[in-house]
């Protein structure tokens, strides 16, 4: 493969899902384009809980999937979640192989977390509750190491090239200093992470906006699943953009979410109160907020002094801003957390472009249904960048054919102003978040398109696409279902059932993208 011109296949993504793929893709030539520096700016690194895997003597990847079809509200494709589940003992132990340190019962046995809706102990941690800060510090490392990986830190993907069989041949990016270039491979594996950034509220990095999404869907790829977004009930608010995470197992520990007044919120919603499934709970806390409530995580019975040393990167979070969890209730917001859709993939990761891939958050494999079990998705960051490199090996790099269109060539249109930026962001958590409706939905749709006509700039425009098509999918689905609240059609239908996938040409003719 190494006579073909430029790579053998170029990454896009220094989080862990693209830093993996480059590693699995091992000895080929690889460009690695990030952003910023690897690790930096990812959700991976800042993920506290673990990743799920059938490795306790009473676990098996059978129970594992049962329990990933059940969190998914009737939309996991089984033989998809069988495949992960049956794949993660084995991902973790390449994973240990690079140098990961999870934490350990003994030398033989993983110290396993439990999770909300997992039936067993499955959750495979590091540092307690610093997964992510560990799995991207063994990782970056690794990449380091290996000099077949070339990588461009500080570029911005900015298009798939295709050649005129419309297979890829390359990509554009845009550097630091304002220039441009085209890597050629025949292969390209787009990891670009979640699309919390979209959102006024968000756990994510600001940068994760979906991006990927934007490149493949200008590409031709299909998209699937876009309108289940997981909102996070408890993210502390305080003025910081993004928000601090206040993991569930502090809920998990007995903590109590309350309003001004003290008064128990989840009482009467849920039987199971503030250990309801994550959108019930979400749902609940942005509904009190709408009406001028404020919310709050009480720990101090449950948890009290031993906070600092059961959750201590929620313990630093809260001090950072000035609050003490053992002595007063923190303050919470629901917030954009996780985008269970994405660039429609099959088992290998293959989109139906020839050459491109996709995988990490913001591929949709199927495995997520509606609602994601916690805990799966580091999961598919290390399951699937092994399953594309093989792959991609098997294609035996096809020869780079003449190249049809580049883009983006021309110089940069001048960034959108932050207030574009903020009014993007608050349309999308006010009218296309945890509730939405027809009237709505269409005036988000309305108000993106307008404002993606004021604003031309590269990253603006791929922003104002992807929320559109969120905005689009959103609307198509008429039922309430997981992750996605429609107001006007309560209930679940049986009707729809079933996966949504949507071209830029479905939403475009439609006039929402
Ligand atoms: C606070 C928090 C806690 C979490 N905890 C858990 C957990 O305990 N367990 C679990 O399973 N999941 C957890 N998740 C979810 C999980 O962390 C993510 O789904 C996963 O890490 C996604 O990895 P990724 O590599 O796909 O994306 P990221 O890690 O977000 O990386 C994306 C990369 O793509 C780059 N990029 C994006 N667009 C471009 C572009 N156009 N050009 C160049 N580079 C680009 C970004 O800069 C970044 O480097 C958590 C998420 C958050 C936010």
């Amino acid at each position: 493969m190494n006579d073909q011109p430029g790579f053998d296949a170029i990454v896009v993504g220094g989080g862990l899902a693209g830093m993996l793929t480059a590693l699995e893709l091992q000895p080929l030539r690889v460009a690695l384009v990030s952003y910023g520096r690897l690790g930096e700016s990812t959700s991976s690194a800042w993920a506290q809980g673990g990743i799920a895997a059938a490795v306790g003597d009473d676990d098996s990847p059978a129970l594992h999937a049962a329990d990933t079809v059940a969190a998914g509200a009737g939309l996991v494709e089984r033989r998809v979640a069988a495949r992960l589940a049956a794949d993660a003992p084995g991902a973790i132990e390449r994973i240990a192989s690079l140098g990961v340190r999870f934490d350990r019962a003994d030398a033989a046995h993983y110290a396993l977390g439990r999770e909300a809706a997992h039936s067993r102990r499955r959750i495979v941690r590091a540092g307690g509750d610093a997964i992510g800060a560990e799995l991207v510090r063994a990782t970056v490392a690794a990449v380091r190491e290996r000099a077949a990986i070339e990588r461009f830190e500080g570029g911005r993907a900015l298009d798939v090239v295709l050649d005129d069989s419309r297979h890829v041949a390359g990509l554009t990016l845009r550097h630091v200093d304002g220039t441009t270039e085209m890597l050629v491979a025949p292969a390209a594996v787009l990891a670009t992470g979640g699309i919390g950034g979209l959102y006024r509220f968000t756990t994510n990095p600001t940068l994760s906006r979906g991006t990927g999404i934007a490149i493949a869907a200008r590409a031709g790829a299909r998209l699937a699943d876009l309108e289940f977004v997981q909102f996070h009930p408890t993210a502390l608010d305080v003025p910081s953009d993004p928000l601090p995470l206040i993991s569930e197992a502090v809920r998990g520990e007995g903590a109590l979410l309350v309003d001004e007044a003290g008064e128990r919120i989840m009482a009467g919603v849920d039987a199971a109160l503030e250990l309801a499934p994550r959108d019930v709970v979400a749902r609940r806390v942005f509904a009190v907020r709408q009406q001028g409530r404020r919310v709050f995580l009480d720990a101090r019975a449950a948890i009290g002094d031993s906070f600092p040393l059961r959750f201590p990167t929620v313990f630093a979070a809260c001090r950072r801003f000035g609050i003490d969890p053992r002595s007063e209730p923190i303050p919470v917001v629901a917030a954009a957390h996780y985008h269970m859709g994405g660039i429609a993939v099959d088992l290998q990761g293959r989109t139906n472009v020839g050459g491109l891939y996709a995988c990490g958050e913001v591929a949709a494999t199927g495995v997520h249904g509606a609602n994601r079990l916690a805990s799966n998705s580091l999961l598919e960051s290390v399951v699937y960048p092994e399953r594309i490199a093989r792959d991609v090996r098997a294609a035996g790099g096809r020869r780079v054919g003449p190249l049809s269109r580049t883009r983006n060539e021309a110089g940069a249109a001048a960034p959108a102003a932050a207030a574009a930026w903020e009014e993007l962001r608050s349309e999308m958590y006010r009218n296309v978040g945890v509730e939405r409706d027809e009237s709505r939905l269409f005036a988000a749709a309305a108000r993106l398109a307008a404002l993606a006509a004021d604003n031309p700039s590269e990253e603006f425009r791929d922003a104002a696409t992807v929320a559109a098509l969120i905005a689009h999918a959103a609307l198509l689905r008429r039922e309430s279902r997981g992750s996605h609240i429609r107001l006007d059609y309560p209930g679940r239908d049986d009707a729809e059932r079933h996966r949504s996938f949507l071209s830029l040409a479905d939403a475009t003719l439609a006039g929402t993208a």
